[in-house]
């Protein structure tokens, strides 16, 4: 796979012939959350995966190891989910890492002392339609809603460029994320989930910045960006979120196949 072309369109014959190539018995199937399994939302307490993709999920899990990496917190995230994957990681990668607990509690008291202080750097008495969303062990800074999003973009970077200790900044759509520096990020968290499973390999989509952290794992990652962005790390592309129930049938589909008694490709 070349890594320094810009990500190519999987719904050809060479990406699916690749796709099909690359799965087999150790491959673990994780995914992103919203604008992934999801449409991105304004609200993000609305978001909505389909009922095509929890089922594709739902019977992927059925046959393969699955697990679900995403910003939103755990307990969050299971409020969205058809079930609770094994391989359920949230805040980046931050919660819920197996051998990471007592580091996620320093983390987590780390991003409750930089919103006390973004409180008081953000001036709360003059709002600019920044919402402190506290995950725990990272903070994200919303600015979706505010009435002028470029003066709330640059508030909540000179506010975050004065916090101690710096935390680690990721921007995503209308939000800033504060992560604690050492945090594992979604490319560590996806090493250690294969290395639970014993998956030798992985096949990994997602549509944002911090999806870019497993995009640029150096091998056996088969990556999925979902929606394009040229200058991505990750191999293949999806044209758009709505796109996703379909990766989930070639995906099953390709499982099924190779678990089929008698097929050439049996593992
Ligand atoms: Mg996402």
């Amino acid at each position: 796979m070349n890594r320094t072309a810009a990500p190519a369109y999987l719904f050809t014959e060479t990406g699916l012939d690749a796709m099909k190539r690359f799965i087999d018995g150790t491959t673990l199937f994780a995914f992103d959350l919203d604008g992934t399994l999801a449409p991105v939302v304004a609200d993000p307490a609305s978001v909505i995966i389909s009922g095509p993709v929890k089922k594709g999920l739902a019977q992927l899990a059925g046959q393969a190891h699955v697990a679900v990496i995403t910003g939103r917190a755990r307990a969050d995230a299971l409020k969205y989910l058809p079930f609770a994957p094994p391989g359920l990681i949230g805040n980046h990668g931050a919660e819920g890492l197996p051998g990471w607990e007592l580091r996620t509690r320093e983390f987590t008291a780390r991003a409750r002392d930089w919103h006390r202080q973004l409180e008081g750097l953000l001036d709360m008495d003059n709002p600019t339609g920044v919402v402190i969303e506290n995950k725990g062990p990272t903070l994200s800074l919303h600015y979706r809603h505010a009435a002028d999003a470029h003066k709330a973009k640059r508030v909540i970077a000179e506010a975050a460029g004065r916090l101690t200790p710096v935390p680690r900044q990721v921007s995503g759509k209308y939000v800033l994320n504060l992560i604690p520096q050492g945090a594992p990020d979604k490319g560590t968290a996806l090493a250690v989930l294969m290395r639970e499973a014993g998956c030798a390999k992985a096949l990994f989509a997602g549509d944002d910045e911090t999806d870019e952290d497993v995009f640029r794992l150096d091998k056996n990652i088969f990556s999925v960006l979902v929606g394009m962005r040229k200058n991505s790390r990750a191999c293949y592309y999806l044209r758009s979120q709505q796109e996703m129930i379909r990766l989930l049938e070639e995906i099953n589909e390709a499982v099924s196949a190779k678990k089929c008694p008698g097929n050439s490709a049996q593992i």
